[in-house]
């Protein structure tokens, strides 16, 4: 079988109704932050359990007021993982707060047996990376949190609708952060909700997220609305706009139906491949896990080249030879330059993620693929690791 179109990595899953509320949105004249961010922002808690949430302009500016939010002494240390996007680093130096890797586990989420080993009395929060969808060790984690009085501030831009132990994914630690970014699970474009049980942190994030603006301030120019507002602390510009939550609105809707649409692909990739030589599945990909349900943000790979005559980048190249896109997820945050520079990291610094990095591709899995283009990737995938077996 060959192809002549390009399969992208990821698309998203826009259709008429998106199309729809985001056109009624812009007739309605009310384009930024309004009724539809309102509207989202209390539809959303169903689907997390949480008791309150903010919406905002991104995920990476969720964990950024997240750590804001904590109010924090300058020189606390905030400990994650280095098998992140960059933003999940990124906002603890931006926050002025010193940041902790602890290694991964093979299962591509943060150890707790790490954690355990770099908290000292400065450690004031633990952000944990729902890798792929696929919960961490909540439990252990919370185990840590509590007996040291160590925030948890989740990551859980791939967790949209993921469990652990019965519990919905932001319902669980102090502050959990999603994204909508436009290859997530469900999307706005770009966008971010902050969910937390605590009335508190929700009030603060919600004025940070505009200003620094009292509450409230986005009705200002509307009938109910008042000119006058007081800047009560400093605030950022990070709010989610109208337009964004209408396609969120749009997206929610159907968001139980794209899980379900990505689980099926997860488990036919996992059934094609469990017995092909030179090809691992990792437990991140797997939906058969005792207590977790995946949200199966990403299907992961890993190329073994002690069976294989090529490694990881090669099996790259030759599925983009077959007009198939990928992904590898991710480089992790020691190996970029930006962050070796500034700590001196080593690769063997934090062996499993570089050993897992090393051997990773994502696959394409996302609901718009029809079965041909699923079939397509699981013959090809299986043909390069025919022709390349040692
Ligand atoms: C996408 C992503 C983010 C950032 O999300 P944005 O909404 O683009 O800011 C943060 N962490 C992880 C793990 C991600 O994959």
């Amino acid at each position: 079988m060959r192809r002549k179109k390009f399969l992208p990595f990821a698309l998203p899953y826009i259709t008429k109704d998106e199309i729809k509320e985001v056109v009624d949105t812009l007739k309605s004249n009310w384009l930024t932050t309004g009724p539809k961010v309102k509207e989202f922002e209390e539809k959303f808690k169903k689907y997390v359990d949480a008791k309150y949430t903010v919406a905002v302009n991104s995920a990476t500016a969720g964990l950024h007021l997240s750590l804001v939010s904590l109010n924090l002494k300058k020189e606390s240390k905030v400990i994650t993982t280095p098998y992140t996007f960059c933003s999940t680093a990124n906002v603890v130096l931006e926050s002025g707060l010193e940041l902790v890797l602890a290694d991964i586990k093979e299962d591509y989420n943060i150890n707790p047996i790490e954690i355990e080993k770099k908290i000292d009395k400065k450690v004031k929060v633990i952000i944990p990376v729902h890798f792929g969808g696929n919960p961490c060790d909540m439990d252990e984690i919370c185990k840590l949190s509590d007996k040291n009085k160590i925030f948890i501030v989740e990551d859980a831009a791939h967790a949209f609708l993921a469990e652990y132990n019965g519990r919905k994914i932001g319902s669980i630690g102090n502050l959990t952060v999603f994204s909508f970014y436009a290859t997530k699970n469900i999307t706005t474009g770009e966008g971010g909700m902050v969910t937390t049980n605590n009335k508190k942190l929700k009030d603060k994030i919600s004025i940070l997220s505009l200003h620094g603006i009292s509450k409230d301030a986005w009705k200002r120019y509307s009938e109910e609305g008042n000119w006058y507002y007081e800047v009560t602390h400093l605030g950022y510009k990070y709010n989610m706009m109208d337009i964004q939550a209408a396609l969120g609105l749009a997206q929610l809707k159907k968001a139980y139906k794209l899980l379900k649409l990505r689980e099926r692909i997860a488990n036919i990739y996992t059934k094609e491949f469990k017995n092909i030589d030179g090809i691992k599945i990792p437990y991140t990909s797997l939906s058969s896990q005792k207590n977790k349900r995946n949200a199966f943000h990403l299907y992961v790979i890993r190329i073994d080249d002690k069976v294989l005559k090529i490694g990881r980048n090669r099996f790259i190249e030759e599925l983009k030879k077959e007009k198939i896109g990928t992904s590898v997820h991710f480089i992790p945050i020691h190996l970029h330059p930006f962050y070796r520079k500034k700590f001196g990291f080593k690769p063997d610094d934090y062996p499993i993620a570089t050993k897992l990095y090393q051997e990773s591709l994502s696959l394409p899995i996302y609901p718009k693929m029809s079965d041909n283009d699923i079939y397509y990737v699981v013959e090809k995938v299986k043909q390069i690791a025919k022709k390349y077996k040692k």
